[in-house]
């Protein structure tokens, strides 16, 4: 069993702290609120930390995509990015949420297929988020959804059954 808030945790610093690493001027704000009674979960860590990562490091792109457009513009822009976790009736939920870029209608239909990617070559592969959704369902019987808008940013849930 375990502990989702700790893995959800230590992996958002791992992903934060290797873009530092790259690039000192890169600032985030993380907010993390986690289930203060969590439900220890039967899953695969390492897998479920893959998923994690993909989806911090898509993240932590769309804000950084998003700075610069806002700077380009004028504008001034706080970067945040949001991981909570809470029971719902089916399991337990991980919600990953940023402020970046956002996804457009006709780009959301397809980021679950294998190598899809809007990014340029050599900065993704369009394999992190099919090989994240086939990990949660059929890996782990759970449910992977995104909800997001052009211009104000994504959020991804996974549900993962208890
Ligand atoms: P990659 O990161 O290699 O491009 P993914 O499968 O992880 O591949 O993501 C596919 C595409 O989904 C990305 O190229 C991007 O267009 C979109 N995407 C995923 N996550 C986000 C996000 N948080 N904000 C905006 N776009 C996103
Ligand atoms: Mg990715």
């Amino acid at each position: 069993p375990t502990d989702l808030n700790a893995l959800a945790d230590e992996y958002l610093k791992i992903a934060y702290h290797g873009l530092r690493a790259k690039n000192q001027s890169f600032n985030c704000e993380l907010v993390t609120n986690f289930d203060p009674t969590p439900e220890p979960v039967n899953v695969a860590p390492q897998e479920i930390g893959r998923v994690l990562l993909n989806l911090y490091n898509n993240a932590f792109y769309a804000v950084h995509e998003q700075g610069a457009r806002c700077k380009g513009q004028g504008m001034t822009y706080q970067p945040r990015i949001d991981v909570s976790t809470q029971r719902s009736e089916l399991g337990v939920e991980i919600r990953v949420k940023d402020n970046g870029t956002g996804i457009p209608e006709s780009v959301k239909a397809k980021i679950f297929q294998p190598f899809f990617t809007t990014k340029p070559t050599g900065e993704g592969t369009g394999l992190g988020l099919s090989l994240s959704y086939d990990i949660i369902t059929k890996g782990h019987n759970g449910t992977l959804t995104v909800m997001s808008k052009k211009g104000e940013g994504t959020e991804f849930v996974i549900t993962l059954p208890v």
